[in-house]
């Protein structure tokens, strides 16, 4: 809310623009205000999308208006150790499967 101008506006959190109190979402952007933020730019709607798309959710945390800075930081560092983790685990699996392959070929040779 704009108080040294005395008029019903907030600013937009994304594109920085004068937007009236009585609008949820905003004209230029279309970034909603409060509870009419997009899920995806939300802290649960973040976790969610880095569960499930790993480092994908970067885009989400960049462009959302809701986190602040440090804390896109903070995402950004959770992002790559989960991002090195997936990767960890599926050379592991990848080498648990190529002996389980050898092991069966081997089988049906005798
Ligand atoms: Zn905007």
């Amino acid at each position: 809310m704009n108080q040294i101008n005395n008029i019903e506006e907030r600013t937009c959190l994304k594109c920085k623009r004068q937007m009236p109190l009585e609008h949820n979402y905003c004209s230029s952007c279309g970034t909603g205000w409060g509870k009419y933020v997009h899920w995806y730019y939300k802290h649960w709607g973040i976790i969610l999308l880095i569960l499930l798309l790993g480092p994908f959710a970067m885009f989400f945390v960049i462009l959302s208006p809701v986190v602040s800075k440090p804390l896109k930081w903070i995402y950004t560092l959770i992002i790559a150790i989960f991002t090195i983790f997936l990767v960890v685990e599926a050379c592991e699996l990848y080498r648990m499967l190529s002996q389980v392959y050898k092991l069966f070929s081997y089988s049906s040779v005798f």
